[in-house]
């Protein structure tokens, strides 16, 4: 038997990725000193560690599930695609699945968006949007002065040196500044810590002036607007007011803007709608897609854009008007052949119907969470969801970082088998779709117990006086 398919030593893996793995937004140095958790197997919202011990997945693995985990449909759809063909390129060639799932993408997406591109993880798909959206501009404008970007501050949009350029998270971005092209940032609309000190609704949504007034101001040079719609997800689950993102449409198409809805974590029904777009009727100019794509299985992105801005690219190979962009995978077969088995199920299982009734119970479930004197305010938005924890709820005071209450409320909620990894000191919940009720009831009960081992502890509060 080969060394690979013999059943693996426990220590030695975690060993071994103690000592050779360096894992993602993960400080090494704290890493080490715990014994590392280790999936070898999943069944719908569980994972099952190397031990045999079960845990709910309470962020669909880092926000990619949605039909639960070994699901028989796409298992077959990979399995049938491997014995047919597991790559082949798509510059300048095509293959079936690619194609098929272009057909599916467009008689789902927003409408006017009607041309695929592939690419691999959300991060690439935000740079194809980005870079389109340049390029359009050079092709189309004359003077050629818009080649600039308005993004918002919380803002997340992948790792790469464009989309983190557009980014708006200094504690993941800030030290990559040299690195960066300059953006307009604007304030996001962040409510709960509003950056015009008003309430909604008695606002009226004011904050979209700061916008307006960017846009007013630069226009000129600006090519696109980029945005997650409705939710930031990354910056906090920032949970828009309801209108923004359809005024901001109305206010690109006012200073001939284009808008980049960046719908990676969004997208797929994770807000409740096939995409968060849909909540607000908005049809932006180019969308980027991935994570939820394929269901979870296998890493797949693409943006997809208007007819007007495709037309911009269409010349003579002379011209240079080409897109030049691409990557060994765009398009690969196994990962479109798990996105169309994806979207079969959405048809079949009827998966945003069901989500309803549980985002409804889900609701119910969190507002117990406002009990906790710690629990500063409570985001949701379909089945995103963001408890933001504070020190002070008067003051909306943000704990000190080196205490590390959102790590620590994880970490509780680990050993009551449940995986969740937070943002700072607000704990996220994106469950797979497909989760039930029940385990929702489990989910919601495990973060409230993990909050109050962390911050009900006389431990804690020694900690904190002592600082
Ligand atoms: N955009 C958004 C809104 C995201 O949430 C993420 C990842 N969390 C990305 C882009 C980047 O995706 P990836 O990690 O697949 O590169």
């Amino acid at each position: 038997m080969k060394k690979n398919s013999t059943k693996p030593n426990t220590r030695h893996l975690e060993l071994i990725d103690r000592t050779l793995l360096w894992h993602p937004f993960t400080q090494m140095k704290e890493y080490i000193k715990m014994p590392p958790l280790i999936i070898e197997e999943g069944r719908g919202s569980y994972l099952k560690d190397i031990y045999g011990r079960w845990y709910l997945d309470g962020v669909s693995s880092l926000w990619v599930n949605v039909h639960g985990h070994r699901k028989r449909e796409i298992n077959e759809a990979i399995i049938q695609q491997v014995r047919r063909i597991s790559h082949s390129t798509l510059l300048g060639i095509s293959n079936v699945p690619a194609v098929k799932l272009a057909e599916e993408l467009v008689g789902i997406a927003p409408r006017g968006l009607i041309k695929v591109f592939y690419s691999d993880n959300g991060s690439t798909a935000v740079e194809v949007a980005l870079k389109m959206a340049f390029q359009f501009w050079k092709q189309t404008s004359r003077k050629n002065k818009k080649r600039k970007f308005i993004s918002l501050k919380n803002g997340y949009h992948g790792d790469t040196i464009g989309s983190v350029s557009v980014g708006g998270i200094d504690l993941f971005h800030g030290i990559y500044r040299p690195l960066l092209f300059p953006t307009f940032k604007v304030d996001s609309p962040y409510c709960y810590r509003c950056p015009l000190h008003r309430v909604y609704p008695s606002c009226r949504v004011e904050c979209l002036n700061l916008l307006e007034e960017t846009m007013k101001r630069h226009h000129s040079q600006v090519a696109a607007f980029i945005l997650e719609p409705i939710v930031q997800g990354a910056g906090g689950m920032i949970v828009f007011p309801k209108g923004y993102l359809k005024e901001a449409r109305f206010l690109c198409n006012k200073y001939r803007i284009l808008m980049i809805a960046d719908e990676v974590a969004t997208g797929f029904g994770r807000t409740g709608k096939m995409f968060a777009c849909d909540h607000e009727r908005v049809s932006p100019d180019l969308m980027a897609l991935s994570k939820g794509i394929t269901g979870g299985y296998l890493p797949l992105a693409a943006t997809l854009t208007t007819n007007e801005i495709y037309q911009a690219f269409l010349g003579e190979v002379q011209d240079q008007k080409t897109f030049y962009h691409g990557h060994s995978y765009t398009g690969n077969p196994l990962a479109c052949q798990a996105a169309l088995a994806s979207l079969d199920l959405f048809q079949e299982e009827k998966v945003l119907e069901a989500l309803q009734s549980k985002i409804q119970f889900l609701k119910k479930e969190l507002k117990k969470f406002y009990s906790f004197p710690n629990v500063g305010n409570i985001r949701q938005k379909g089945m995103m969801v963001g408890i933001e924890l504070v020190k002070d709820r008067e003051k909306k005071t943000p704990f000190p970082l080196k205490d590390r209450i959102g790590h620590r409320v994880i970490l509780e909620a680990r050993k009551r088998g449940v995986i969740i990894r937070p943002l700072g000191d607000v704990i996220v919940l994106m469950p797979p779709l497909s989760i039930t009720e029940q385990e929702l009831k489990k989910l919601s009960q495990v973060i409230s117990e993990s909050i109050d081992a962390v911050l009900s502890s006389p431990r804690h509060w020694q900690r904190i006086s002592s600082t």
